[in-house]
């Protein structure tokens, strides 16, 4: 049940630029080694899935979309920024709440019924990590979220049980 992150990461950012040729993903990537991460494979998929997707969704005209990875403290920090219509502040904290869709996105033919960023924070929760959005409308929307880490102390200690 736990993963290494930096391989999970460059596989999905890859699928989707082959999905999305239009796009751009710039993968910036600051993990010289691979790192274990607390959770399964699925699931860290599935949250970078979501996220992708949805920056993919709200773009717009600039095609574009930033993947950032580095370690910070005992946790493993991911980043998913567009440059595409933003939320607006009264939106922001509603974002995560099941159903919840912008009117803007409602309106528009992205389809989505509100729930993958439901999902996803559920899923980080699960894990004791966390996750944030900033955003400015029509400038574009930043999630980034951490997860622990599987560090050396607590390889050792499995070394010394198994
Ligand atoms: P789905 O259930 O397929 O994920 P969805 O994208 O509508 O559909 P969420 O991922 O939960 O659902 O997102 C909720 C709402 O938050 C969206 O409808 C949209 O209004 C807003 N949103 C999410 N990500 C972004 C983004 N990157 N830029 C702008 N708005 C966003």
């Amino acid at each position: 049940n736990t993963t290494m992150a930096k391989e999970v990461i460059h596989t999905n950012v890859s699928n989707f630029q082959m999905l999305y040729p239009e796009f751009t993903f710039n993968l910036d990537d600051d993990l010289d080694q691979d790192v274990e991460v607390k959770i399964y494979r699925n699931h860290l998929e599935q949250i970078l899935i979501i996220l992708l997707d949805n920056a993919v969704k709200y773009s717009m005209d600039r095609k574009e979309v930033l993947i950032s990875a580095s370690l910070s403290y005992r946790s493993l920090e991911i980043m998913v920024q567009d440059f595409g219509e933003g939320i607006n502040k009264e939106n922001l904290d509603k974002i995560f709440n099941r159903f919840y869709r912008v009117d803007k996105a409602r309106a528009r033919n992205t389809g989505g019924n509100g729930l993958g960023l439901s999902i996803a924070e559920q899923l980080i929760d699960n894990y004791n990590g966390k996750i944030s959005v900033k955003s400015h409308e029509n400038k574009g929307t930043a999630f980034t979220f951490v997860l622990p880490i599987v560090d050396q102390e607590d390889s050792k200690e499995l070394k010394e049980i198994n």
